[in-house]
């Protein structure tokens, strides 16, 4: 038995200096009753001169489907498909970040059992203002809205009760959610979650961000709120937007791990600009060294410094393994850049 149903094509466009987000979506004969693999989708192409991936003379791209999840808003039996784009000879594109990663885990990465968390900052604007901000001036200095709760606290809560259950109901691996520091501003995570079989490997986990963001500007569309990434959305004593980025391998999550966290946290000490080259666009804004943050031309490291470029859970420094959190990430991150930078650290290879 098949049935006629859709498979929205996702890919990354070739905007600067940050990636958008594009989709279009296909009608395919599908099984019914057997499974769904990744087979199901065929290669498909797009018009590349109009994505700022190529010029009208040569336009057409392929997309390569990758990985897929279920499409929540459409329902059962409906996909989102993650693709790669290719070139005519089936190369990697240019902005093909996913393939960047590709190349680290298999120069030796994928030895590193890597597992990768994110925990995405965003904040809801509307009418060119964060959301429920007075039309002139501003709300009241930060303090009570972090993990608030009530109408004077938090806004755009029925939007963020629909992008997570979407994102549950999509398969998505995200973790948690909270209300942040500035008014307007939310958090999602994405990563590992301790669950049995569940692939917390880093492909999936930031193909599985990609959905998440997708979603939420779809979702926004229902809302009219508009997801902005950027990390420093409003100027001054406010706090900007990070995706901070937690990570471990094999060897920090094994008993004595806390070691190899160390070994870790030196190597990237030395690669500090090259992290901070793929970590987002307008990173300078963000970090300051106030609100939560580590100067732009430091690198530090702490148990449970929230001041610091790489945190140590206090729960791990007392396990004495697991994993490290890398807070310079910005809202707007490839996650895909992210964590081969954080991996080719870790393993030297420096062909990133
Ligand atoms: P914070 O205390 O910094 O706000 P959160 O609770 O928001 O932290 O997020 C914790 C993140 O750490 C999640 O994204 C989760 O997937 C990730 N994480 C937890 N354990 C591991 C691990 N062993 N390896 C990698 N990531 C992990
Ligand atoms: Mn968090
Ligand atoms: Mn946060
Ligand atoms: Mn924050
Ligand atoms: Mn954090």
């Amino acid at each position: 038995m098949t049935q006629l149903k859709l498979a929205e094509y996702i890919w990354l466009d070739g905007a600067k200096p940050t990636r958008g987000l594009r989709s279009k979506a296909k009608v395919l004969n599908l099984p019914s009753s057997a499974p769904v693999t990744l087979d199901h989708f065929p290669e498909w192409s797009f018009d590349g001169s109009s994505t700022a991936q190529s010029d009208g003379a040569n336009s057409d791209l392929f997309l390569k489907p990758v990985n897929f999840v279920k499409d929540p808003l459409r329902g059962e039996g409906n996909f989102l498909v993650m693709c790669e784009v290719l070139n005519e000879d089936g190369s990697p594109h240019f902005s093909n970040s996913r393939a960047s990663l590709r190349k680290v885990l298999d120069n030796g990465g994928a030895e590193q059992e890597a597992w990768i968390g994110y925990e995405q900052e965003y904040t809801l604007f509307k009418g060119g203002r964060p959301l429920e901000w007075p039309t002139s001036g501003y709300p009241g200095p930060q303090g009570p809205y972090y993990c608030g709760v009530g109408p004077k606290a938090v806004a755009g809560r029925p939007m963020i009760e629909a992008h997570t259950k979407a994102c549950i109901d999509a398969g998505i691996a995200i973790y948690g959610i909270n209300a942040e520091v500035m008014p307007a501003q939310w958090e999602f995570q994405i990563g590992y979650r301790g669950i049995e079989g569940e692939d917390a490997g880093l492909l999936n986990m930031a193909d599985h961000l990609w959905f998440a963001r997708w979603l939420l500007y779809r979702i926004g569309e229902e809302f009219g709120y508009h997801p902005s990434f950027d990390v420093k959305p409003v100027a001054g004593d406010w706090n900007g937007a990070g995706c901070h980025t937690n990570f471990s391998t094999k060897h920090t999550r094994a008993a004595g791990g806390i070691d190899a966290i160390q070994e870790a946290i030196e190597l990237m000490s030395v690669k500090h600009a090259e992290h901070i080259a793929v970590y987002g666009e307008g990173l300078e804004r963000r970090l300051t060294g106030l609100h939560e943050t580590c100067s732009i031309s430091e690198f530090k490291s702490g148990k449970s410094d929230r001041g610091a470029s790489i945190r140590v859970p206090l729960q791990v420094a007392s396990n004495g393994c697991g994993y490290f959190e890398d807070r310079r990430p910005g809202a707007n991150c490839d996650p895909y850049l992210v964590a081969a930078r954080i991996l080719s650290t870790i393993i030297k290879y420096d062909d990133v």
